[in-house]
């Protein structure tokens, strides 16, 4: 039977960037298992390619700090290896008096958590800046930028590839059972079976499919579908703008984020699902022009089409409280050398680099 080290499951930009950080010590002894044909077929490729700066996030939560740490790392590897990013700034826009003050919070807990450069600013200070914005305030973050995800991918899977780490695409884990010196997998269309000493589930919206059928206790990881819509025309924005974020940690809210072909596009909301679908329905438009012309108030809703949509595997449910990322080994349980990535949403994208320095830890002391 053919055995290898380190298993890493999925390729989305997380388990490339472990695979590439991993595959320093490990080489050829490591292999990606990825169910698709090819790297970033899932969440990696359907997001706002946002760099975020770290504001959101509970101080000391792993999202906190992994999105900190990672953006500056993010940045750095830009810079370094030509990826394309843009670092344009983003303004957090509060349009009431309640707002105004949430504002506050949200500067207090950027700054406790590491975001020195935010800046809370006047109606006047954010008209000068984007002239069309209605607002009563707004925080400005000016380290927040956005990334070409793609390009980054395919960095990090080339970097894996050249240190000697396989990728075998178009295959799926479809079970894991633990076995004398680590597990045995078997994957699916071939029903082939091979050893592995450690397993990294870093499978997204699979993730805790896989946990589940390792025999591992996993909390349910909901699906929360996201959409957006384009914007024709050229943006009346250059800055990222946000409305101030809903209550209850239920996503960003619907937001205005330029590509780094100066695109403009709304989104995302949030939806949960009980399977996934990746169909933008036009009837949404209702919702998103409400939400925008808070904040844009000439918006055109005639420039207004649906785009694409993404999916979230959330942790945090409906009726929940805010969950943070699980990143854990499941030594405790009963399952040394088994790594999960559980509920990887935003700021995932971000954080990847600092994710596969924390995974490549844990191995380490494994
Ligand atoms: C709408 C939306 C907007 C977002 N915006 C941002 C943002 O602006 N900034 C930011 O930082 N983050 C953002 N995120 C979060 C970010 O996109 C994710 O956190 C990140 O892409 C997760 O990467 P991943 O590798 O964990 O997951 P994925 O990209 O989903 O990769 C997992 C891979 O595992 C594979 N897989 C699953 N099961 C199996 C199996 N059994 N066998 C083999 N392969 C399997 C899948 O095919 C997939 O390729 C957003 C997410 C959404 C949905």
């Amino acid at each position: 039977m053919e055995k290898v080290k380190i298993t890493i499951i999925g390729a989305g930009v997380v388990g490339l960037a472990i695979a590439t950080r991993l595959a320093s010590r490990f080489g050829h002894e490591l292999l990606v298992v990825e169910r698709h044909e090819g790297f970033g077929r899932e969440t990696s490729s359907r997001n706002s390619e946002v760099v975020h700066a770290g504001i959101y996030y509970p101080p000391g939560s792993l999202k906190a700090k992994l999105c900190v740490q990672g953006r500056r790392q993010l940045y750095e590897l830009c810079r370094e290896q030509g990826i394309p990013c843009r670092q344009l700034g983003k303004l957090i826009v509060a349009v009431t008096t309640g707002e105004e003050e949430q504002l506050e919070i949200n500067l207090a807990q950027g700054r406790e958590n590491g975001v020195e450069d935010l800046e809370l600013i006047t109606a006047r200070r954010c008209r000068e800046l984007e002239p069309v914005v209605n607002a009563q305030a707004a925080l400005f973050s000016p380290s927040t930028g956005i990334i070409d995800s793609h390009s980054l991918m395919r960095f990090y899977y080339q970097q894996a590839k050249s240190r000697g780490a396989t990728f075998a695409f178009n295959t799926e884990v479809n079970d894991v059972e633990p076995a004398a010196k680590g597990y045995l997998l078997t994957t699916a269309p071939d029903s082939f079976r091979f050893s592995s000493a450690m397993v990294i589930n870093c499978a997204g919206l699979g993730a805790a499919d896989v946990s589940r059928k390792t025999g591992i206790s996993t909390p349910p990881v909901h699906y929360a579908k996201g959409c957006y819509f384009s914007y024709t025309g050229t943006s009346p924005v250059k800055h990222l703008v946000y409305p101030v974020p809903p209550a209850g940690g239920h996503g960003l809210g619907i937001h205005a984020t330029l590509d780094l072909g100066g695109r403009l596009r709304f989104g995302p909301d949030l939806e949960y699902l009980e399977k996934p679908d990746y169909l933008v329905d036009n009837a949404r438009k209702e919702l998103f022009c409400r939400a925008v012309k808070r904040y844009l108030p000439d918006l055109d809703e005639n420039r207004l089409e649906p785009e694409m949509a993404g999916i979230r595997p959330r942790l945090q449910g409906p009726e929940d409280e805010w969950k943070d990322f699980i990143i854990r080994e499941e030594k405790e349980a009963g399952f040394p050398g088994f790594f999960n990535l559980l509920g990887i949403e935003s700021p995932g994208l971000t954080a990847a680099p600092a994710i596969a320095d924390q995974v490549a830890a844990l191995v380490e002391n494994s």
